[in-house]
């Protein structure tokens, strides 16, 4: 057999006995979680054995909540995001609730508006529930009346008078939010239609955080950050800057699921030294970003009861995370960076004379491949024009790929998103 062959051997036996681990790991994918067993049970195991050794004796039974900031509102660590039908899953809410999930994530967009529909469902049923939850929604609009507009959907949908946090959607430039938002803002606080205002981001987060952090008026700011992120000097300056002004954070994206997978021991090393201390692969980098106090929350996607009861254990349980498994974690997000893309789109997108969305795209990828949310991508890529849409196939990606810092093949990647999703 030639070399050629006895490699591809190996790396076949290696990836389906890697996808056979990690799957039984409920690493690293929201389907994962799926296939967990009893995650509350596990938690709570975990954490008498930890309690046991080192006598923390603390509380199990209380979501821990956090300073948002200068608003001077206590939040749950853990947030229920919601980028799916909530109509259909009242369930849901109230299992949050019940378990001290009371920051409730969700935007116009999201689900077509059956995401702040089934809010409102929920808070006509249980209208003395509206003053629990601290209610987050955004708006994809930009100008004044298109702010006014939408937030009064969103009153109507959500059967509700007032947001607690309105936040302008996906900025990728701090330009996007003006001295008119400002106004905008100043007019919508002293009508008591919003409390706070910020805005979110998965595009150059680091720049879009400096700037708000000299912007007395930004209340809070919900961005991409996970362990790839988070040690990097621009991202903990800005963390620094926006938590001296008093802006509230909110994490998202925080297991940093990646575009595309490769074979890595160091990946099954970590998980299988994560599952020895309690916890799964998902659930173990949520507690890394926990471990950072600047962070008030995490807003997760958990459009089901068995993710809302396992990153709720993981909320709960005390069981540090060691610092051997934070290097190992360090590792692998080194080995495995050009397979993540961290949103600094400033950087690909001006080498395509910003012809291409590619962090955009790169988000899709993310949505089929590791949420297995075909519909959700589809709905995120079909936002794109759809001229652009058609010439991204032909365009030259190489000076792009040049720039990349974290050399990912963009080309591809883009290709294969539409061809998956197209
Ligand atoms: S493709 Fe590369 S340069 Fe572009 S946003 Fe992703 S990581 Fe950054």
């Amino acid at each position: 057999m030639s070399d050629n062959k006895n490699t591809l051997l190996r790396d076949n036996n290696y990836q389906q006995s890697r996808r056979s681990f990690l799957k039984s790991a409920g690493v690293a994918s929201l389907a994962g979680i799926g296939t967990m067993v009893s995650p509350l049970l596990s938690s709570a195991e975990a954490a008498t054995k930890t309690d046991e050794s080192n006598q923390l004796g603390k509380s199990l039974d209380k979501m821990p909540t956090r300073k948002f900031g200068k608003t001077g509102v206590d939040v749950s660590i853990l947030g229920l995001g919601t980028m799916f039908d909530v109509v259909a899953n009242q369930i849901l809410l109230k299992q949050a609730l019940k378990w001290g999930v009371n920051y409730w994530d969700t935007a116009d967009c999201y689900s077509g508006g059956n995401s702040e529909k089934g809010m409102g469902k929920f808070f006509a049923k249980y209208p003395e529930t509206r003053k629990e939850v601290f209610l987050v929604t955004k708006s994809c609009a930009r100008s004044n009346d298109g702010m006014t507009r939408l937030l009064n959907q969103s009153f109507e949908r959500m059967q509700t008078n007032y947001i607690d946090l309105y936040f302008a959607h996906g900025i990728r430039d701090i330009s996007e939010v003006t001295d008119d938002t400002r106004r905008w803002v100043e007019d919508a606080k002293k009508a008591g239609k919003i409390k706070f205002f910020g805005f979110s981001t998965h595009s150059n987060m680091e720049k879009c955080m400096m700037a708000a952090s000299k912007m007395d008026w930004i209340d809070g700011i919900m961005m991409t950050y996970n362990y790839r992120i988070m040690h990097t000097t621009q991202m903990k300056e800005a963390v620094a800057a926006c938590t001296e002004a008093g802006i509230g954070l909110t994490a998202m994206k925080a297991q940093a699921l990646t575009q595309a997978n490769a074979a890595s021991e160091t990946e099954l090393k970590m998980v299988e030294n994560f599952m020895q201390l309690g916890y799964t692969d998902a659930q173990a980098k949520m507690k890394l970003v926990w471990e950072m106090p600047q962070i008030a929350c995490i807003a997760s996607q958990m459009p089901n009861m068995t993710i809302l009861s396992a990153n709720t254990a993981a909320a709960l349980n005390t069981t540090k995370i060691s610092q051997v498994e934070q290097n190992l974690t360090q590792q692998y997000a080194m080995e495995s960076s050009c397979n993540y893309c961290r949103g600094c789109t400033d950087i690909c997108e001006a080498a395509l004379n910003n012809q291409v969305p590619v962090g955009d795209v790169m988000r899709c990828l993310m949505y089929s491949r590791q949420y297995k949310d075909i519909e959700l991508a589809k709905s995120v890529f079909y936002q794109i024009p759809e001229q652009t849409r058609k010439s991204m196939v032909e365009m030259d990606y190489s000076r792009a790929e040049q720039q990349c810092p974290h050399k990912m093949a963009i080309a591809n990647l883009i290709r294969q998103a539409v061809e998956e999703l197209a």
